[in-house]
C-alpha cells in the first residue's frame, strides 16, 4: 500500500490547498521548527478517524484544527484533508485503483463529515475500511518520536509485543483471548 498524496486545506498551519505527493517509499520530511512538519502527521491521523484533539495537539474544542490566522491571514472556517492511496494491488476492499479519504471540518458544525471517493460515509465506514490493513489510528502505521524511544528501552517482552503487532499476529491473540475467557 502506498500514500501517494496528502491534500491539506484550512487544517492547523496550512492556510492555503497544499498537496503534498509521496514519490518514493521513504519521504524525510524536513523544515525548521515550527514550519508544520508535525501538523502533516497530525492531519493523516486526523483522517483516519483520530477523535482526540489533546492527541492532535489541540486544545478543548476539534474546531482547534482549522487554521485559527496569522500575522498576515484571517482565520479560515473549514478544515479539509485528503489521504490518496495507490489501490491497484486491492489493499483496501474497493473495487478502484486509487483510494480518497477525506475528513472535512466547518467551524460552525461540530460534526465532521468523511468521504470515501468523494462520497460521504460515515466515520465507522473509514474505521472499517482501514482496520485490517494495519492502518488504523492506534497502529504503528504512524511511529512517532516518543515510540522510538520506548522502543529502545523495552523489555525483551515489550519489544515482542510490539513485533506482533506489526507483523498482526496480536490482534488473532486478542480474539483467542476473548474466546478463551468466554
Ligand atoms: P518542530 O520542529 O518544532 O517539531 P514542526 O515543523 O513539527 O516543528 P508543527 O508543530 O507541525 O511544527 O507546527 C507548529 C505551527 O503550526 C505553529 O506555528 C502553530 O502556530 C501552527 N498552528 C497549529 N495549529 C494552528 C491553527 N489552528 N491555525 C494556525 N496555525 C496553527
Ligand atoms: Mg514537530
Amino acid at each position: 500500500m502506498f500514500l501517494k498524496r496528502i491534500e491539506l486545506q484550512g487544517f492547523k498551519s496550512f492556510a492555503d490547498k497544499s498537496i503534498i505527493t509521496f514519490d518514493s517509499d521513504v519521504t524525510g520530511i524536513v523544515g525548521p521548527n515550527g514550519c508544520g512538519k508535525s501538523n502533516i502527521n497530525d492531519a493523516i491521523r486526523w483522517v483516519l478517524g483520530e477523535q482526540s484533539v489533546k492527541s492532535l495537539r489541540g486544545g478543548n474544542s476539534m474546531s482547534d484544527i482549522i487554521f485559527s490566522g496569522s500575522a498576515q491571514r484571517k482565520a479560515v472556517n473549514l478544515a479539509e484533508v485528503t489521504l490518496v492511496f495507490d489501490n491497484t494491488k486491492r489493499f483496501f476492499d474497493i473495487a478502484y485503483d486509487e483510494v480518497e479519504i477525506t475528513r472535512r471540518l466547518r467551524r460552525q458544525n461540530s460534526e465532521a463529515e468523511y468521504l470515501i471517493n468523494k462520497t460521504p460515509c460515515r466515520l465507522k465506514d473509514i474505521t472499517d475500511l482501514v482496520m485490517d490493513t494495519g492502518l488504523g489510528r492506534d497502529s504503528l502505521s504512524i511511529i512517532t518520536q516518543g515510540n522510538i524511544s520506548s522502543f529502545a528501552e523495552a523489555k525483551p517482552e515489550e519489544r515482542r509485543a510490539l513485533f506482533e503487532e506489526a507483523a498482526g499476529v496480536a490482534k488473532y491473540k486478542k480474539r483467542k483471548n476473548v474466546s478463551l475467557h468466554k
